[in-house]
């Protein structure tokens, strides 16, 4: 298997990506909180971890890729006052909580499906796993660190960090943690502001709870992820992935419950993608600049001068590392937009180039870049510009300026195919929706040998009528050296 890097979050460098078993790569993502229309905050994690996935795929790995929904909804300490988003929904527009989480799971799905992002291969959602949470809540109380209070389990940072380290990941010690840490949510019964609930009694108007040995109630958010990861994936495998805005507290004490329950964290690999920013500011709700996925699809947002294609926020999100801060403009996506246009085109003058007796590039290179670049800690820019060179080339090619043998053709093809459709996962969207472009093809290609005829002939007129017609249809027509070329504008 090649040798690849990823760059893990808790060692803060770059390692050799060793999995546990090669036929059984464990990847574990932070998926959606699913009461709100999925934005262009969600499209990061998802586009990071499909590149992910499609390119450990490509390498040969058998991966099972776990990505979870979460449903049950948790206390955001900003967001309201404390009570439960979904449940807070169902109670105003008289929904039952689950309708409301699955009318969002599925306005997910549908914005995934057209961001080309591949389904996980298991989707659990948290609802569907309450034994499974309640189980390691147990192990940790067994374990002594977790205490009882009215009903609700909280984690005992304290014992915790006196056995391991609390704030491995985030790189933060209890004292940091202690004076940021604000006591907002009114939970009284924990014995520190820092500790967290692992189990909630659920005050009466609460409608989202379970039965369980501590009170009828809710698991705490974090509960989910340590217990869905073991479930399915083992107490111990390779990838947890998510953005760096779950890196704390979320992740942290997912660790630190894996961590307290068995004695070892689960996860070897923690790798998270950066934020996207809006004009050099956080996405907020409150900021005016919250930009729903289908906004962007349709362009309806006052922020927006147009509607991008979702190909377009793929690209966008893809032409920057994932580690790095991505800025959101219109002029950023607009030339995201035009790079995606080019891209595409030569893909199409890719196809109609005719074979050479010799080739004056190397066509080896390109695949040796973009497989190191992506080998690279998924280096998708570098892959992004080592294709554009190519693009150059390919358009020389087709005016004549470079050759390739059939052989290199082939395998040019192949590469391009590889990078930009499976491992990049763009879709050629003009070819799509121009759908009948594969039935014109025959036709146009029919008009224009009879052009060629007719220039042989010295047959002007037709020559230029059959050009012209094209023309006003929509068809235009650029004449090579060797015949012709021709694109729907
Ligand atoms: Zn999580």
């Amino acid at each position: 298997m090649e040798k690849i890097t990823l760059y893990n979050t808790l060692t803060r460098r770059k390692e050799t990506f060793e999995p546990l078993n090669p036929e059984h790569v464990g990847m574990y993502v932070c998926g959606p909180t699913v009461y709100g229309d999925p934005h262009l905050g969600h499209a990061r994690p998802a586009v990071t971890f499909d590149l992910m996935f499609r390119y450990l795929q490509s390498l040969g790995y058998k991966v099972r890729y776990v990505r979870n929904i979460t449903d049950v909804g948790h206390l955001e300490h900003d967001a309201d006052e404390g009570e439960d988003k979904i449940a807070k929904k169902a109670r105003l527009e008289q929904l039952e909580p689950m309708e409301i989480a699955h009318y969002y799971t599925e306005r997910y799905h549908a914005a995934m499906r057209e961001l080309n992002v591949l389904s996980p291969s298991i989707e659990p959602h948290a609802s569907g796993h309450i034994i499974e949470q309640i189980e390691m809540v147990q192990k940790i109380l067994d374990a002594g660190y977790a205490y009882e209070s009215n009903g609700s389990i909280y984690f005992d940072v304290e014992a915790y960090n006196r056995d391991y380290r609390y704030g491995r990941l985030s790189g933060r010690n209890l004292d940091d943690i202690v004076t940021n840490t604000r006591d907002l949510d009114g939970q009284s019964d924990k014995r520190h502001s820092y500790d967290f609930a692992l189990w909630k009694k659920a005050s009466s108007e609460h409608i989202m709870r379970w039965p369980s040995p501590w009170s009828d109630g809710f698991p705490g958010w974090h509960m989910e992820c340590s217990a869905m990861s073991t479930k399915y994936l083992g107490e111990q495998f390779d990838i947890h992935g998510g953005g760096m805005d779950l890196m704390f507290p979320h992740h942290e004490c997912e660790i630190a419950q894996s961590t307290a329950a068995q004695g070892k964290d689960s996860a070897r690999y923690w790798v998270h993608n950066n934020m996207i920013t809006i004009n050099g500011q956080k996405m907020g709700k409150s900021l005016g600049n919250f930009i729903t996925l289908e906004q962007l699809f349709t362009g309806k947002h006052d922020m927006l001068q147009q509607a991008y294609t979702p190909m377009t926020i793929r690209f966008f999100v893809l032409q920057a590392h994932y580690r790095s801060t991505l800025d959101f403009s219109n002029e950023a996506l607009q030339a995201a937009e035009k790079g995606l246009d080019r891209l595409m085109k030569a893909v199409e003058t890719l196809a109609k180039i005719k074979p050479a007796a010799t080739s004056t590039s190397d066509v080896k290179e390109l695949e040796r870049r973009c497989a190191e670049a992506m080998a690279d800690d998924l280096n998708s820019p570098m892959v992004i510009s080592a294709l554009f060179d190519w693009v150059r080339i390919i358009n020389q090619a087709a005016e004549g300026q470079q050759s390739f043998t059939q052989e290199d053709i082939d395998s040019l093809k192949a590469t391009v195919n590889k990078y930009v459709f499976e491992i990049l996962g763009l879709r050629n969207e003009k070819a799509a929706e121009a759908g009948g472009k594969d039935m014109v093809t025959p036709l146009v290609e029919m008009l224009l040998n009879m052009r060629m005829e007719a220039k042989a002939n010295k047959d002007w007129a037709t020559s230029d009528k059959i050009r012209d017609n094209l023309t006003a249809i929509g068809i235009r027509v650029k004449d090579r050296k060797d015949g012709f070329d021709w694109e729907i504008e």
